[in-house]
């Protein structure tokens, strides 16, 4: 069994053609800029959204650990002794609390894609898991890849790279395109702003060049952190480095995970950084085209 928290179907930004995309929950990195922050559990966990809430304390009279509490009025919500039940969500009459996180096996999973067969076989699309880290429910993940391998269904694996090399070599047979995540040039500047160390990111790319993987480089870009000129420089050379690397892709930062964070509970250090402007966003492309033009 996997903990999901989300399916999207027809979605065509994961990956060649259409796809089923599959949002693992877990994650061992912490992004400041991430935009899924409900994957960084590995377990179901608790969303409130305050605009709903009309303060009716439906919540408080079911929960049994006091997470709900009510102060002058107003609902504060105790995530820390939260335990998931979901008594809540299911109390609260205006939709105003979410367990997020499902249970699933894999074979209920490939029901939900086989759905879609048809949308794949005319476009060329298929699966994509991302999530959240996919690798992080190693088991989970290549028993999906497996039965998607058996309905000749293509597999995208979206992926920070931070992959033990046992699971990577048997994902390697299992995957048909890794999207790689490139997240910012430089060992001080990565750990600041993902609390990760290259080492094994580095490791894993090496490895997807020498079983020559397919890869594409993605580059989520956030200004004022990682939209230099030295990043877009670095991601062509890998690219000229690494042959098994078809493409290089911007993904410019978008602001629409910020509120997410606080219904979590967490503290969002890029509240104030609007999304990516279609200026910006022709800039960072025009950079890596001429980064990537030199031979
Ligand atoms: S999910 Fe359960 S433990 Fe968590 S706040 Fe709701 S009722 Fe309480
Ligand atoms: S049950 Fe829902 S609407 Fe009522 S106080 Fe709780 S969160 Fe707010």
């Amino acid at each position: 069994m996997g903990i999901i928290f989300d399916i999207q179907r027809c979605s065509y930004h994961d990956g060649p053609g259409i796809r089923t995309t599959i949002f693992f929950k877990g994650c061992q990195l912490r992004c400041a800029w991430c935009h899924n922050p409900e994957s960084f559990l590995p377990g179901p966990q608790l969303q409130y959204f305050s605009h709903r809430c009309t303060g009716c304390r439906a919540c408080a009279a079911v929960c049994p650990h006091h997470v709900h509490t009510f102060k002058e009025g107003v609902h504060q919500v105790h995530y820390s002794d939260c335990t998931a039940c979901g008594l809540c969500a299911e109390r609260c009459p205006n939709q105003a609390l979410k367990l997020i996180g499902q249970e699933m096996s894999a074979a209920q999973v490939m029901d939900v894609i086989k759905r879609d067969r048809s949308f794949y076989e005319t476009s060329g699309g298929g699966l994509t898991i991302s999530g959240g880290e996919p690798t992080t429910q190693p088991e989970f993940l290549l028993e999906l890849l497996g039965l998607a391998k058996k309905e000749s269904i293509h597999t995208c694996l979206e992926t920070n790279g931070y992959i033990p090399e046992a699971l990577l070599t048997k994902l390697i047979s299992l995957v048909d395109l890794f999207l790689l995540d490139y997240k910012i040039t430089g060992a001080k500047e990565l750990y600041q702003h993902t609390h990760a160390s290259g080492a094994l990111w580095q490791h894993t790319l090496a490895t997807l060049a020498q079983q020559n993987a397919a890869v594409i480089l993605r580059l989520p870009i956030i200004p004022g952190i990682n939209d230099t000129p030295a990043h877009f420089e670095h991601a062509a050379q890998l690219k000229r480095d690494h042959p098994c690397i078809q493409a290089v892709e911007i993904m410019p930062y978008h602001a629409i995970g910020a509120a997410k964070w606080e219904q979590l509970g967490l503290s969002y250090s890029l509240k104030d950084l609007p999304s990516a402007t279609p200026r910006q966003k022709e800039h960072w492309q025009a950079l890596l085209n001429a980064f990537l033009s030199v031979q």
